[in-house]
């Protein structure tokens, strides 16, 4: 049960004075977390931090105010000026001056009477606000801030900035937060003692006041000891979950996967190629590790298409060898159908059975697999993440593979384990993910990689093309399609509240249909599962040779005979996505081509983008790039800010924490396992607030 120290921070939004339903839905998109089918809470909001301020600090003149900035100035009112009946939309103006010369403040829509007595005749007041230059004269349209000189401590000097959302505007999210902030309840400290003094970090009630009232830019930024402080409470969280799930893990000791090769033969036999020499590596690191009496906890990292799928089938053949079962979870059921369809097969041509089970299996078919699963008739279970929340009794698992591709959720592993099923585990990714991002999201993990892609693949063309030359492609498709070649065509997903005029995927499909009428498929989101395995599988099969579709292609779908790639608006696709988008093609024997297409004005980001998409395969190398461009939190295409899977850690700003609160967190445990000590309890509370209860759960079943 969790401490009701901690209600205050899981209460909704809404209890909150001012919140209702609407401002609450619109505060879901600006928190740092997936509020998914709960409340936005008040824990959720006190973690919105500002990514810049308004410094409204230093006073300026009329005369020399530079334009297009926000500046504050003390000016006295002298008149108002109505607009004329009539005026239709003239604006509302109120001149006033100051020794240099007389500013124009400008409303519009305003109403008259409430601007007389907010801005009366004769006062000295301050003005803040955007400083614009009208027909040469100054202006400032709407100021932010208008108080009596007199009363010149109620501005605010220094203003958080946070990030918006359409229809939330600064005042209510600066409003919403504070008012969040006021109900964060006087909580023990965790910290170390010595730690915060030699880091100067202030306590949690302190730190987040800091932020969110800053007196100085410098408190809002990501390295100040605010901050900082924060940070360091996230990452010590997160490790002390990690560990907590590594130290169980450890312990429910494992037992060896001795397998004599039988099963392993018969699927290499039944391939068409043969293993790469980075694969047979991994595969031999993997069959040592599942060997050993300890559990094994392995990344396997590859970029797209270097052929984690075939290492993954063959470990779980290894531990078919020994008796086991396996099971092999997959990111969207797109991508669990695809795997079945690849390893049935061959699992069949070594007498092995494999089913799949996903959310939308039902009825009695699904009992019969759930049955066929428990009396362990079924060796190699593909599903979902539905998988590991249900019930699903296994006969005998023995390892557990879980394909992330570049989607991470240390959630998923930590409900896995709590389940109580102590397999071994292997986790694919196609991010090459720098070694601090595997600390974060894994923990101390082994890892394997597959640096090289099978031999015979041939490099992709990458060109990128302005929209307006849609015309010329479309043709060049056409003739592509009549050769017998298939082709993506990527549109990305529009936002109901974008207002910006983009086509969607129903949209470019609906205006490519002539063109290609008859062999056009259209694949989204929004589609029921079982339309888009038939929109796939009409693809894979070449009814179908121009698959228009979102990015709900871009995880993992294998067609290797699939040769072109159109990206369209690529230039509001990261770099991680676009290379993941890319790696949909170029995955047969025959040469493959991507095409970009973008719309002017291309900002220097895109631009950049664009171009090392020209230059390089390499998926190392972009990722590189992206931390260059992004910074290594969006390196995943997560969230817009960031690192994946935190709320206030930056790892760019933050890695040298990391490894601290890694040793913090291994000696914690050492000394308090079961969290017992005074600081013990606290770090349960530390758990909760940064939502690991999973691992406080682990504490007591252990
Ligand atoms: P990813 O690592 O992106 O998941 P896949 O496992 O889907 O890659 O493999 C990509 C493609 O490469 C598949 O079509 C697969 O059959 C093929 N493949 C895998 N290993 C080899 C190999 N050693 N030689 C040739 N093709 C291979
Ligand atoms: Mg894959």
């Amino acid at each position: 049960m969790r401490p009701s120290v901690l209600d205050p921070l899981f209460a909704s939004v809404t209890t909150l004075d001012g919140i209702g339903s609407k401002l609450a839905a619109l505060l879901a998109n600006v928190v740092p977390v997936d509020t998914t089918g709960r409340d936005v809470r008040i824990g959720d909001l006190i973690f919105v931090l500002p990514h810049g301020m308004i410094d409204r600090r230093k006073r300026y003149e009329i005369a020399t105010a530079p334009e297009g900035v926000i500046v504050t100035i003390e000016v006295r009112i002298d008149r108002h000026q109505a607009p004329s009946r009539g005026g239709g939309s003239m604006p509302y103006r109120v001149f006033a001056h100051d020794e240099t010369g007389e500013l124009a403040l400008t409303f519009f829509h305003a109403k008259g009477a409430w601007l007389q007595n907010v801005l009366p005749e004769g006062e000295r007041m301050i003005v803040s606000g955007r400083m614009e230059w009208f027909n040469g004269r100054p202006s400032m349209v709407h100021p932010d801030h208008m108080v009596l000189a007199d009363r010149a401590g109620e501005l605010p000097l220094v203003e958080p900035v946070y990030p918006l959302t359409a229809g939330l505007s600064t005042k209510v999210l600066r409003r919403s937060i504070l008012a969040a902030v006021d109900q964060v309840p006087p909580l023990p400290e965790w910290m170390d003692p010595e730690l915060m003094r030699r880091r100067s970090f202030p306590a949690l009630n302190e730190a987040l006041a800091r932020l969110h009232n800053p007196a100085d830019p410098v408190e809002i930024d990501p390295n100040s000891a605010a901050w900082r402080r924060l940070a360091y409470d996230e990452l010590l969280a997160g490790q002390l979950a990690l560990a907590l799930v590594r130290r169980r893990i450890r312990k429910a000791s494992g037992r060896p996967l001795v397998g004599d090769g039988r099963y392993e033969a018969l699927i290499r036999a039944a391939l068409p190629y043969s293993l790469t020499e980075s694969q047979s590596i991994a595969l031999s690191e993997i069959k040592a590790d599942l060997a050993l009496p300890e559990r094994m906890l392995r990344l396997l990292q590859g970029d797209v298409g270097s052929g984690k799928t075939v290492v993954a089938l063959l470990a779980m053949a290894r531990a078919a060898e020994a008796g086991g079962q396996s099971a092999l979870m997959a990111p969207t059921e797109i991508l669990a159908r695809q795997h079945l369809a690849t390893i049935a097969p061959l699992a069949e041509r070594a007498g092995l059975r494999a089913a799949i089970l996903t959310g939308r299996d039902k009825g009695a078919e699904r009992q019969r697999t759930l049955d066929d699963i428990a009396a362990g008739r079924i060796d190699f279970v593909i599903g979902t993440h539905a998988l590991f929340q249900e019930s699903v009794a296994f006969h005998d698992l023995a390892l557990a593979i879980v394909d992330e591709q570049h989607r991470f959720g240390v959630h998923q592993r930590l409900s896995m384990s709590a389940k109580g099923d102590t397999p071994d585990m292997l986790v694919m990714t196609a991010t090459p993910i720098p070694r601090t991002l595997v600390l974060t999201a894994f923990g101390d993990m082994d890892v394997s990689r597959l640096p090289e892609k099978p031999a015979g693949r041939q490099p992709i063309q990458t060109a990128t093309l302005p929209i307006e030359r849609l015309s010329d492609l479309v043709e060049r498709l056409r003739k592509a399609v009549a050769e017998g070649q298939k082709v993506y065509w990527i549109c990305p997903l529009v936002e109901e509240s974008e207002e910006v005029k983009l086509m969607s995927a129903d949209e470019r499909f609906t205006a490519l249909q002539p063109a290609f009428a008859g062999k056009i498929g259209l694949i989204h989101g929004r589609m029921n599962g079982r339309d888009k395995d038939e929109a796939m599988r009409a693809f894979k099969a070449g009814e179908t040779r121009l698959l228009v579709g979102t990015t709900v292609i871009e995880v993992g779908v294998d067609v290797p005979d699939a040769t072109i790639i159109v990206i369209e608006h690529a230039e509001r696709f990261g770099l991680a996505q676009l290379h993941q988008l890319r790696g949909r093609v170029g995955r047969g024997s025959k040469p493959s081509s991507c095409v970009l297409l973008y719309k002017e004005p291309l900002g220097e980001v895109a631009k950049q983008r664009l171009s090392v998409m020209r230059e390089t395969e390499d998926g190392f190398r972009i990722a590189e790039e992206d931390l260059k461009l992004r910074g290594e939190g969006e390196l995943l295409g997560t969230r817009q800010s960031g690192t994946p899977g935190f709320r206030v850690a930056r790892l760019e700003h933050h890695s040298d924490l990391l490894e601290i609160a890694r040793d913090d967190a291994r000696l914690i445990l050492e000394r308090d396992p079961e969290l017992r000590s005074e600081r013990g309890e606290a770090l349960r509370l530390l758990l909760y607030l940064y939502g690991r209860d999973d691992a406080v759960r682990l504490l007591r079943a252990g």
